[in-house]
């Protein structure tokens, strides 16, 4: 701790955001970084409290509390106030591959299990940690560091999200020789296409890449393991195999005219909007320009359409959720130190508010169909308002009578989350699956083995749609059981 009074002297100072008018013009990131004065003094903020939730890292009451990759955020809070950037990176590295990741778009359990977020704003831990990471690369502390030796040993991974690029990171170092098959044209997972732009920026995502290419991991992209490649020819090739190929079976929107022009799943969108960002964003594919837009879903896939259609020029965006808006403050159901479900204007809905003078966001809002055109256009959706009630001791969703509407749009996005992980592959290597569709694994928490022999599994298809910090936990975890399985299964010949 190196300052005993920062967090009564000094008051909570986030990264700085862009003014959002001006923002909507282009596609960088919204977030601007703060002065080295001010980076040590939030640094200063953290009291060092003894024992620190911030970095337990524990899934409870299916919330979060602390971060999920352990990151040893007192002694690094306590290196940054003390202008010691170079010790900070080293300490964040040993924990976390991809800190420039987790500190552009991780949603910071850390922050809400800070002992200070009991009574004050907690330390700004991930704006410090991206600041971290950022002067690492910038003075060459992040650099290629190809493994001394190589043990011989090849390992493929399925899949170039988060879990499988931090998957290969680490059995790379440990001297494996790693390929990831990659079905998209460029690796990243949903950090290429589906996080927008304006929270990640490509450019970071390939930087990444290029940098585990340069210590000797291999991308395989276009090719789609099932279909370009089979299970027997991976399995033949390698002495493990493991599958990250994330949570990404849509969930669809049972209302009459489902299939009419103009509704197209959320991802489709963000997809088309980041690819087009390569050649012309005037060209995508699905475009908003001039359109009345209503996203269906309440929940972060939705935010990034409604940011994206604003982008777009869309003459009006308007967003349904099912549940009602949150609290202001904590429920009780809720204390700290879990992960604090409160109310946010995240960056998208500041957006609106500035751009249209209103909160795009709709609560407790059901749709029920969509009407057409006489060419089959989507012209407008019907809805009806709910509410949860208790019955027999569940909570459900009651429509109200008399709450019926009709709702003006051209174009719609379903953004209603994932079922579960697409089944193609996994029915291409005839994995047993859990009650709830995700690849099983031998006792569900911190074994990694599928019910097939040297395949294993991590990410979201493992454990259901998450986070990017859970995604590179798990990566970080199979990678530990693998190394164990290729010394212990196999025979090593160190080259
Ligand atoms: C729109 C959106 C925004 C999000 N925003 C955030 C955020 O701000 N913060 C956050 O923490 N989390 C966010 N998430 C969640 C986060 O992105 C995921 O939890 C995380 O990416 C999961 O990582 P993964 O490696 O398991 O899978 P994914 O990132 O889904 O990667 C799986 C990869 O496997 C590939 N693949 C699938 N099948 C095959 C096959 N047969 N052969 C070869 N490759 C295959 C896919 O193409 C994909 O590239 C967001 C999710 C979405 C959808
Ligand atoms: S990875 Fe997420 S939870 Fe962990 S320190 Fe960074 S922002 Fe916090």
């Amino acid at each position: 701790m190196g300052y005993l009074r920062g967090f009564i002297d000094y008051s909570r100072e986030d990264q700085q955001t862009r003014d959002p008018i001006d923002r909507i013009k282009d596609w960088g990131e919204y977030t601007i970084r703060l002065d080295e004065d001010e980076l040590q003094r939030q640094g200063a903020r953290c009291m060092d409290c003894g024992t620190p939730f911030c970095h337990t890292g524990i899934s409870f009451n299916q919330s979060d509390i602390g971060c999920p990759v352990n990151n040893f955020i007192p002694e690094w809070n306590e290196l940054v106030s003390e202008g010691d950037w170079q010790h900070a990176f080293e300490r964040l590295k040993e924990t976390n591959n991809f800190p420039e990741f987790t500190g552009r778009v991780c949603p910071a359990p850390c922050e809400g299990s800070c002992t200070l977020a009991i009574n004050d704003d907690p330390v700004a831990i991930k704006t410090i940690e991206n600041e971290i990471i950022e002067r690492g690369f910038e003075n060459g502390w992040e650099q290629a560091n190809p493994p001394a030796h190589r043990t011989g040993k090849q390992v493929a991974v399925v899949g170039s999200g988060p879990a499988g690029l931090a998957a290969a990171d680490q059995l790379n170092q440990q001297g494996h020789t790693v390929t990831v098959y990659e079905r998209d044209d460029r690796p990243g997972g949903l950090l290429m296409y589906g996080i927008p732009n304006m929270k990640l920026e490509k450019e970071t995502v390939d930087r990444r890449v290029k940098l585990l290419e340069e210590e000797g991991v291999t991308f395989v992209c276009n090719t789609s393991v099932g279909e370009d490649i089979t299970r027997d020819e991976l399995k033949a090739d390698n002495d493990a195999v493991i599958i990250c190929t994330g949570s990404q079976q849509h969930r669809d929107v049972p209302a009459d005219n489902r299939d009419s022009n103009g509704i197209h799943f959320a991802m489709d969108y963000l997809t088309e909007a980041t690819k087009s960002l390569e050649h012309d964003p005037d060209q995508a594919a699905i475009h908003a320009r001039g359109k009345n837009v209503i996203v269906i879903g309440g929940g972060d896939t939705g935010a990034d359409c409604v940011a994206t259609a604003l982008r777009q020029e869309c003459a009006r965006v308007v967003q349904f959720g099912k549940h009602p808006a949150s609290p202001e403050e904590r429920d009780d159901d809720n204390p700290w130190p879990l992960f604090p479900m409160t109310f946010k204007l995240d960056y998208g809905y500041q957006e609106a508010v500035e751009a249209y003078d209103e909160d795009p966001r709709k609560y407790e809002i059901l749709t029920k169909a969509f009407e057409t055109n006489e060419n089959g256009d989507v012209t407008s959706l019907k809805t009806v308002r709910v509410e949860k009630v208790e019955e027999g001791g569940r909570l459900v969703t009651k429509e109200l009578p008399g709450t019926e509407e009709v709702w003006e749009a051209d174009l719609v996005f379903v953004a209603i989350g994932f079922t579960g992980p697409e089944r193609d592959v996994l029915d291409h290597f005839g994995l047993e699956l859990d009650d709830r569709g995700r690849i099983w694994t031998v006792d569900g928490t911190n074994d990694y083995r599928t019910s097939d022999d040297n395949v294993f599994a991590a990410g979201d298809a493992r454990r259901g749609q998450s986070l990017v910090v859970w995604a590179i936990r798990e990566g970080r975890e199979v990678a530990e059981q693998v190394d164990t399985y290729l010394a212990n299964e196999t025979e090593q010949v160190i080259i």
